[in-house]
């Protein structure tokens, strides 16, 4: 297990080192290096160093690191997923669920490297040649949550290897093993020195200010929720770092009677269910046409309610803690407010005495003006809404200022798609549970966020477009 830093080649320490618990029952699984300032400009001055070479290596060179990147991963997929069940909670099969989706990005990156399109044109006028072209931004700084600590890092690292860019990683503070797990992947799979960098500075927001005003760095790539964003954008701003933002989210799951039920049900299990309901994908507003509620509740409630509970890492686990007992709490507080404003709790809604930061898969129905409607719940807790009419679910759907994904379930070709258009997400899911895919572009509207990741669009977050005219 790396627990130093990853600075122009090298595994360094810090300045002091920080603990890296278990949430399932607060043990310390390892202490890991701390970056001060002389760390945080030392990996600065890497990425920059190495800039302008890896910039010009052969897009062939850069692809076939990234697929033995994707070869190494695979390969030792079970000891990531440890890593990244032991310090994050999560079941181990979400983990290595996890781990095999984190891979893909570097498969996916690979041959994306070598697909990079121009455009070469006569002006309309015809007075010369209008030639596109694309170039790496440059040093980008990528900072990822605690939630998927291993896609998130690969969502950001496969592209901007692929386009050419080099790279400080800043990892959650709850999760930074599996990062460095990935880190040593990487220097086996070839990358050069400086090209990568990892921190965990000390003081985090002072730090990042000072990485988003310094003039070697020219791309922000963030993961993480919307409060944080914002203020990186504000950071960003001064010198007008161009900015990639992978925000909260708050997905509605419409289910209309016509959908199939069990499969409406299965669907929402995964939705809400994977990750523990820690995901910025996550359901977190049910809302169900009235003439099925009682049904879909029902078989929804007793499918919440046969999940085994416990360690992450133990056989037949089926929901892992949470990342810590701060987040668990943040949860516990959302629920027991539903609950005094007139919800009624079907299944869970109760803390569990004990160490770990658990807390039950939970049901409750609410009125629609119910204030946990407005909150991402980045845990298991599913509240439930009736609606009567198409129009009204997509108003409800709508009534929020997140956008990053919805889900819909009907048997109606047509009302699917006409749901699918007229909600604000950036992705929609129809009559599926899970639909985030390496090579489809992943990002969200309104306060969900800037930009895209994976798919055609994700190695353009790393490179700057040019035009080129020339006068024939
Ligand atoms: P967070 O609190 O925003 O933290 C995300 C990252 O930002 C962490 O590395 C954190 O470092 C860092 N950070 C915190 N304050 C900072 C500051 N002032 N300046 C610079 N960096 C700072 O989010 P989280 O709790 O880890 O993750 C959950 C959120 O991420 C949810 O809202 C979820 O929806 C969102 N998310 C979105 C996507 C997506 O693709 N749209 C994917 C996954 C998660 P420390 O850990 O050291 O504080």
């Amino acid at each position: 297990m790396r627990t130093k830093m990853y600075i122009d080649g090298q595994w360094v320490d810090g300045i002091k080192t920080m603990p890296v618990t278990d949430p399932s029952d607060g043990s310390v699984i390892a202490e890991v290096a701390v970056a001060g300032p002389e760390q945080c400009e030392a990996a600065v001055a890497a990425a920059d160093r190495a800039a302008a070479d890896w910039a010009k290596t052969a897009p062939r060179v850069r692809s076939e690191i990234l697929r033995k990147a994707f070869e190494i991963m695979v390969a030792e997929a079970d000891a990531i997923a440890t890593i990244v069940s032991k310090e994050n909670g999560k079941v181990l099969t979400d983990a290595k669920g996890e781990v095999m989706y984190a891979a893909e990005f570097f498969r996916w990156f690979a041959e994306e490297t070598v697909r990079v399109p121009g455009d070469f044109r006569k002006s309309p006028s015809g007075d010369k040649r209008i030639l596109v072209t694309h170039q790496p931004i440059g040093v980008s700084l990528l900072i990822t949550p605690w939630n998927f600590p291993a896609a998130m890092a690969t969502r950001k690292i496969g592209p901007a290897i692929a386009a050419g860019c080099t790279m400080i990683l800043k990892p959650a503070s709850e999760t930074p093993l599996t990062a460095l797990a990935i880190v040593d992947i990487m220097e086996r799979a070839g990358v050069p020195k400086g090209v990568i960098n990892v921190i965990l500075p000390e003081k985090v927001g002072e730090s990042i200010s000072k990485i988003l005003h310094d003039p070697r760095v020219k791309n922000l790539s963030f993961t993480g929720s919307t409060e944080v964003g914002r203020v990186l954008i504000r950071e960003a701003a001064d010198r007008v770092i161009r900015c990639s933002m992978e925000l909260g989210g708050n997905a509605p799951f419409v289910v209309f009677e016509d959908a199939d039920i069990p499969a409406a049900v299965a669907g929402l299990m995964l939705a809400k269910m994977r990750n523990g309901g820690a995901a910025c994908t996550a359901a977190n507003r049910v809302y169900v046409q009235k003439s099925i509620a009682d049904q879909f509740i029902k078989e929804f409630s007793q499918a919440m309610s046969q999940l085994k509970m416990g360690k992450g890492t133990d056989a037949g686990i089926q929901l892992g803690a949470s990342v810590s007992i701060k987040e668990r709490n943040k949860i516990a507080e959302l629920v027991d407010a539903a609950v005094k404003a007139g919800g009624k709790i079907h299944t869970g809604g109760t803390t569990p005495e004990g160490a770990g930061a658990f807390y039950p898969a939970t049901v409750i129905s609410v009125d629609k003006t119910n204030d946990i409607l407005n909150h991402e719940v980045f845990g298991p807790v599913a509240p439930i809404v009736t609606f009567d009419t198409d129009a009204e679910a997509i108003q409800l759907a709508n009534s929020t200022d997140f956008g990053l994904i919805s889900y819909v379930f009907t048997k109606d070709l047509a009302r699917a798609i006409r749901t699918a258009e007229a909600i604000e997400s950036g992705m929609v899911a129809i009559n599926k549970g899970v639909i985030s895919d390496p090579a489809a572009p992943f990002g969200g509207v309104k306060q969900s966020g800037l930009g895209r990741e994976g798919g055609f669009d994700g190695i353009h977050e790393f490179l700057e477009t040019k035009y080129i005219g020339v006068e024939i």
